[in-house]
This record gives structure tokens, C-alpha cells and sequence, in this order.
């Protein structure tokens, strides 16, 4: 049985590739993007001869086709695992079911891009920045696109571009502008350069930015013609778009290479999407996948409650554990900002994780929390005692890396784990400190501000009462468990496992 099953398995081909759905094609076709933009799939009877569609669902697809078009790219297609109904990149480029069901569920403008709007195709938000749509023609069109309302019209007219341009040079405060879309990148390289010459004319506009998803779903767009018109109107940025580890291809990383070659800084915005990458392990996957291409990962957004995307939607709790599972425990480079964009046009909100469980700014003290969950305290400013004390310590020493360092983890009794120095600096800060612990000062309760030991006992995420009562003395921690950090006033403290 085993034996058998495994041969199918070995000889079933798998169904994804170029090889697979596009076997013919030759290479000239292929790395020419017009051949590829040509070549999209465009309508349901063209998407059936690539992949499985189930009899019952085939006029529900055609109507949701009806409603937003499809366009996916050979080359993206080709990314598409035919077997499996749940691919991440078969999600986001192909109608499918929950589409229909939630076709009435959700906004067709959920940002208020549109009352934002000083002239057709420029929303002005934000006080120093604008956002120009120049174009309604993707490469491809994701299922979830914020801006799918823009995809029934016509191309811009080229008299509402002048209007945008003219907008932007009358209006001084603004310095920078995100030339956006649809993809900017659909336009001829000519029709493209006429708008950045545009814009670069205008002297109070600093920097242009371009967001694109070509490189992702169209990467044999980006040529030498391309990069060298664009690096002509630096500073220039530009923002891609890839949500899943298995968009960072060789193709797709030679696109970026030449764009970073023409000086053109990149970042990705990725879009958290239910079946597509709300995982850590994916998000992790594809913020490695983009560092190695030289993306920069700039922002997670929480998918938008547009109409047709509620099955893409996840809840905050899922980007927020996302969140949590990069930092710290990956590259800090490699970590995006979550954002959720406020509906009606409340802008960007960035969402995060809390990790500053308490601060008083009277008291100069904050509770912390690390990427593992420990606990700790810190004060802005030592307590006046604890400062005599360290100055005590440290001029009693004979060896001065030793004392100081030791008192910084922990004020829990700690006479006999000071340093044996013989002068009588050292002995007063001895005797002090026992006579300290046995008038119950040591624990922050007991009078005296002390750190270390109320950290380890006293404190608690969630404000739960110290399990000791007051003066009581914690034992003296394990001196390897102590010593949490060592600046210069910092980390103090036992760490303890977040109680949540
Ligand atoms: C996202 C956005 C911008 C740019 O925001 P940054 O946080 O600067 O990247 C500008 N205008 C609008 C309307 C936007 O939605
Ligand atoms: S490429 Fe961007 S603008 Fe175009 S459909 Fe996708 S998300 Fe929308």
C-alpha cells in the first residue's frame, strides 16, 4: 500500500510552472513583458483550460468577472500550484467563490480616497504628502484591491493628469508625492517619463515615489530602458508589493536588482490576507525573501473592508501576533509596521504589539516586556539611595568591572555575592545593604526604593497584587538568572515568563 501510494506520488507531475502551463512558449515570448501583458488571462474559459473549476461554481465566478475584471500575467500564473484550491498566489489573482458570497459585503471606496480628493485622482490626506493615481490598468488584479472602484472607468485622460500636476505645483506644501494606480508601471516608458518630467519640474516637490506590483506579478517589465529613464528623476523611490515568500522569485529579484542598481531605494507593502500569508512562518518566509532581494519590508497593511474581500479579511489579533513573531526574533531590519488604514480617511494608524506595559513619568518608571515574554523594570532615574549605593560600591572596588555590574541585575539581599574587597568603603556598603534586607526595605514595598527584588515579585503585567506582603524579603535569585542587561540603568530585575 505504502509502496504504491508513494510511486503515484513520484510519478504524478506536479502541476505548477511554466513548463506545466505554458510549455510551448518560447523564451523570447517569455521575457518579452509585452508578450506576457498580452497574454493574461483574462476570462473564465481561458482560466479553465489552466486550472480545475468546479462545475457549480463556474457561473459564479463568471459573475463576479462581470463585476471586477481578472488579469494575471503567464508568468504569475505559472506560480499557481493547479492542485491545491487553497494557493496563496491562486487566492489573490483568482476570482473564486467567497467573492460572489461576499460581493455585497464591504465599501467600494473604504478609505474615503474620493472626499479626500481636491482634483479627479489626487487625494491630499496627509499635510506634506499626496497620492496621484495615474493609471487604472494593473498587470494583475488582486481580489482584495483597495481601488478597485477606479478599474470600471476608462484610462486617466491625459487633461486630468495636467489637472493633478497642477495641483501639486500650486499646492507648496507639498514635498512629496506617490504616484500610484492602478500600476504606473502598465504605462509606456514614454508616457511614464512625460509625468515625472512633469512632477520633477515643479521645484518644492522633493521626492517622487512610485507604487508598483510589477516586479511581482510582471517582472520582465523592469528593463535596462525602464531603470535608466527612471534613475533620470532621482530622488525616486519606489514601493513593490509582494505578500507571499513564493513571489520572491529569481525573476522577481533581478527586477529589483536593477531597480536598486539605478539607485532607486525599495520597500514592500504587504497586505495581511486570510489564506495567503496570516501566518508568521509565512510573513517570516517572505520579509527573509524580500531582505535578500534588498527590499526594505515597510508596511503590513490590514487588509481594507472592501467590497468582494470579507473571506480575505483576518482579525487584528492575527497581524498582531504576526507582529510579535518578527521582532526579536528576526533581523529588526526585516520587520515592517503593521498599519491599519481608519476607515472614511482617517490615514494610516499604526497598530503594535504593547510592549511598554506601565510607565509613570512621575514615579520614572516603566514596566517592559520582551520579545520572549520576561518582564522587566527600569527606571529613567535611579531612586537618590540606590545611586549612593553604586557610587559607594564602585569606589570600594579593587576590580571594577565585578561590583557595579553585579548590583545592577537585582537589589534583592545581596551582601554575601558582593565583592570581598577589604576597605572600608566596601564593608559600609555591606553593612548598609544587610541591615537594609533585614528591615524589609529591600523589596520595593518595605520603604526604601529598591528595584531589582519588586521587580522579580512585586510587579505583574496585568497589575495583579505582589504574591508577598510587604517587607517580606525574596530570596536571592540564582546568580545566573540575574544578571538581565547591564546598561547603565536599565534591566534591572529578575525577567518572569509573561503571565498572560
Ligand atoms: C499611504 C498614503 C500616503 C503615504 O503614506 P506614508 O505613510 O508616507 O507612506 C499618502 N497619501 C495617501 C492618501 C495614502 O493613502
Ligand atoms: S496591483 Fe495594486 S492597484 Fe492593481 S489590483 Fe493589485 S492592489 Fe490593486
Amino acid at each position: 500500500m505504502i509502496q504504491s501510494s508513494g510511486l503515484a506520488a513520484a510519478v504524478a507531475p506536479r502541476r505548477i510552472g511554466r513548463a506545466h502551463y505554458y510549455p510551448n512558449v518560447t523564451d523570447a515570448e517569455w521575457n518579452d513583458w509585452k508578450w506576457q501583458f498580452r497574454n493574461r488571462v483574462t476570462d473564465l474559459d481561458q482560466l479553465m483550460k489552466l486550472l480545475p473549476i468546479p462545475e457549480n461554481e463556474r457561473e459564479l465566478r463568471r459573475e463576479v468577472l462581470r463585476d471586477f475584471r481578472m488579469g494575471i500575467p503567464p508568468y504569475y500564473m505559472a506560480l499557481i500550484d493547479a492542485d491545491d484550491p487553497h494557493d496563496p498566489i491562486l487566492r489573490q489573482a483568482v476570482p473564486i467563490a467567497e467573492e460572489y458570497t461576499y460581493r455585497d459585503v464591504g465599501d467600494e471606496d473604504p478609505l474615503g480616497e474620493e472626499s479626500y480628493s481636491p482634483v479627479p485622482g489626487i487625494t491630499h490626506r496627509y499635510p506634506d504628502r499626496v497620492l496621484m493615481v495615474i493609471s487604472n490598468s494593473c498587470a494583475v488584479y488582486c481580489r482584495y484591491c483597495t481601488r478597485k472602484r477606479i478599474m470600471y472607468e476608462d484610462a486617466v485622460p491625459e487633461m486630468e493628469i495636467d489637472r493633478m500636476v497642477d495641483y501639486i505645483a500650486r499646492t507648496k506644501t507639498v514635498r512629496d508625492v506617490v504616484v500610484s494606480g492602478g500600476d504606473p508601471l502598465t504605462n509606456s516608458t514614454a508616457k511614464l517619463e512625460s509625468i515625472l518630467a512633469k512632477l520633477r519640474a515643479i521645484p518644492h516637490l522633493e521626492i517622487i515615489r512610485i507604487g508598483t506590483r510589477v516586479p511581482v506579478s510582471l517582472p520582465q517589465r523592469i528593463d535596462a530602458e525602464l531603470c535608466e529613464m527612471l534613475q533620470k528623476y532621482h530622488p525616486l523611490w519606489i514601493n513593490v508589493h509582494f505578500n507571499h515568500p513564493r513571489e520572491c522569485t529569481p525573476e522577481a529579484a533581478r527586477a529589483c536588482d536593477l531597480l536598486s542598481r539605478a539607485g532607486i531605494p525599495l520597500n514592500n507593502q504587504a497586505v495581511l490576507l486570510k489564506g495567503v500569508n496570516d501566518s508568521v512562518e509565512t510573513m517570516k518566509g517572505l520579509v527573509h525573501g524580500l531582505m535578500k532581494m534588498r527590499v526594505r519590508p515597510y508596511y503590513v497593511y490590514h487588509c481594507d473592508p472592501v467590497r468582494g474581500s470579507e473571506h480575505m479579511r483576518t482579525t487584528i489579533a492575527k497581524g498582531l501576533e504576526i507582529m510579535e513573531g518578527l521582532r526579536g526574533h528576526t533581523s529588526g531590519l526585516a520587520i515592517p509596521q503593521y498599519v491599519i488604514d481608519a476607515p472614511g480617511g482617517g490615514g494610516k494608524v499604526p497598530v503594535n504589539p504593547n510592549y511598554l506595559l506601565h510607565y509613570d513619568p512621575k514615579k520614572q518608571r516603566a514596566i517592559l516586556r520582551n520579545f520572549q515574554g520576561r518582564i522587566f523594570e527600569y527606571y529613567e532615574q535611579l531612586p537618590e539611595e540606590e545611586m549612593l549605593q553604586r557610587r559607594l560600591v564602585a569606589s570600594a572596588n579593587a576590580t571594577p568591572a565585578a561590583g557595579p555590574i553585579a548590583l545592577t541585575s537585582s537589589h534583592a539581599p545581596r551582601a554575601p555575592e558582593l565583592p570581598a574587597a577589604a576597605t572600608p568603603a566596601a564593608k559600609e556598603v555591606r553593612t548598609r545593604l544587610s541591615r537594609a534586607a533585614a528591615n524589609g526595605n529591600v523589596n520595593g514595598k518595605g520603604g526604601a526604593k529598591s528595584n531589582g527584588a519588586h521587580a522579580a515579585n512585586g510587579t505583574h503585567a496585568g497589575g495583579a497584587p505582589a504574591p508577598q506582603g510587604p517587607g517580606s524579603i525574596a530570596p536571592a535569585p540564582p546568580a545566573t538568572e540575574t544578571v538581565v542587561g547591564k546598561s547603565k540603568w536599565a534591566h534591572r530585575g529578575r525577567a518572569r515568563r509573561d503571565p498572560s
